[in-house]
């Protein structure tokens, strides 16, 4: 049976067939990824209003891609008090935001507490605030500081107020790449260890891809296998799970890989297809368009995607390293963007349970 065929008739590809995905033309295999998209998604294009904070930037860790953290190329360092994260917290929900999304570097300076005690202080004030914070790499980070188990990290962020998990910390897992882009932080196994973990007490979770720098082809397939892998025991057990992957462009910016080989539209939107294609079991892919423009992810949206994140308001993880994303997207431009494309804009909280559609 040729590609196609099989995956028309829902079977999985092996790596080498998933590999060869890739020498397709970019068009058909779009068209087979819109396929799929519209089987589980119809035309919708889900958005969320939320906000991005990012405590500090201060960072006991090295990642070679990294253009946020402030001991590297950015002298700018920074720890926010909890004042000041429930300042932003306050004006944020007047505005209507209905998650928060919290993702801090790894701070030697600070307690764990300081960590933790701001999602209970949230919690108490807006107890409607969705919760999306601790990436795996923070998890383990309060392990290796701290000395708690995985489990009792992960326990304490459930007690103090963490509704959902991020995908962030994942970049590849190939673990010779990772040795060259990250090689201190959480390690692959133990990302998706923190994950199984999540997931087995009935929670959910985003999982991310960050690609465009020194992985080829064949670590982008790997990775994706990887997560599929992992979500199927999530199904098996009926309990938690990815509500979405998110493929993450890399920003070139300020940053000690230098790439000068960048990745062009072709590819990530390959990428992307691929992503749809090879993850039946996760029902939403995400073009978070802070690190792939918002006009092109609003074209990923024809090549499998079904997502374009949220509004953000601040963001600056990304924008350090070049993206264009640090004020964020209206609701409005959203909506007039998603029609405009003959696509049916759908307002979703943090879970994906439908709020509104326009
Ligand atoms: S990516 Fe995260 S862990 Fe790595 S240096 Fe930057 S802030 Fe630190």
């Amino acid at each position: 049976m040729n590609l196609i065929g099989k995956i028309k008739d829902g079977k999985r590809l092996n790596f080498d067939e998933a590999l060869s995905l890739y020498e397709m033309d970019l068009f058909e295999l779009g068209c087979i990824a819109n396929d799929i998209r519209q089987k589980i998604n119809g035309k919708k294009v889900y958005f969320n209003a939320n906000r991005h904070i990012n405590p500090t930037n201060l960072c006991a860790d090295v990642c070679q891609f990294c253009a946020f953290s402030s001991h590297r190329k950015n002298e700018y360092a920074y720890t926010m008090t909890h004042e000041e994260i429930m300042k932003i917290v306050d004006e944020t929900v007047c505005r209507g935001t209905k998650e928060i999304h919290i993702v801090s570097a790894h701070n030697p300076n600070v307690s764990w507490q300081w960590y933790l005690e701001i999602f209970k202080k949230i919690k108490e004030k807006y107890p409607f605030l969705h919760v999306k914070a601790m990436t795996a790499a923070e998890v383990d980070y309060l392990h290796r500081k701290y000395g708690f188990s995985y489990e009792e990290v992960l326990d304490k962020m459930i007690e103090y107020g963490v509704d959902s998990m991020p995908g962030g910390g994942a970049e590849i897992f190939d673990e010779e790449v990772r040795k060259k882009i990250c090689k201190t932080k959480v390690s692959s196994q133990d990302w998706l260890k923190v994950h199984k973990l999540w997931h087995k007490k009935g929670r959910e979770s985003n999982a991310t891809m960050l690609f465009g720098h020194i992985e080829e082809r064949k670590h982008r397939i790997d990775h994706i296998f990887r997560i599929r892998d992992l979500q199927d025991e999530a199904l098996k057990n009926e309990k938690g799970g990815f509500n979405a992957f998110i493929p993450l462009v890399y920003q070139r910016e300020n940053n000690y890989l230098k790439i000068d080989d960048y990745l062009g539209a072709q590819e990530i939107l390959k990428t992307v297809a691929i992503s749809r294609i090879l993850l039946d079991n996760i029902k939403h892919i995400k073009a978070y368009w802070a690190t792939m423009s918002l006009k092109l992810a609003m074209v990923a949206q024809e090549f499998g995607c079904d997502d374009l994140d949220g509004t953000i308001e601040k963001e600056s993880i990304q924008s350090s390293a070049g993206a264009n994303s640090k004020n964020g997207e209206s609701i409005k431009d959203f909506i007039d963007l998603i029609k405009s494309s003959n696509l049916i804009p759908v307002e979703r909280d943090s879970l994906y349970n439908e709020l509104k559609t326009y």
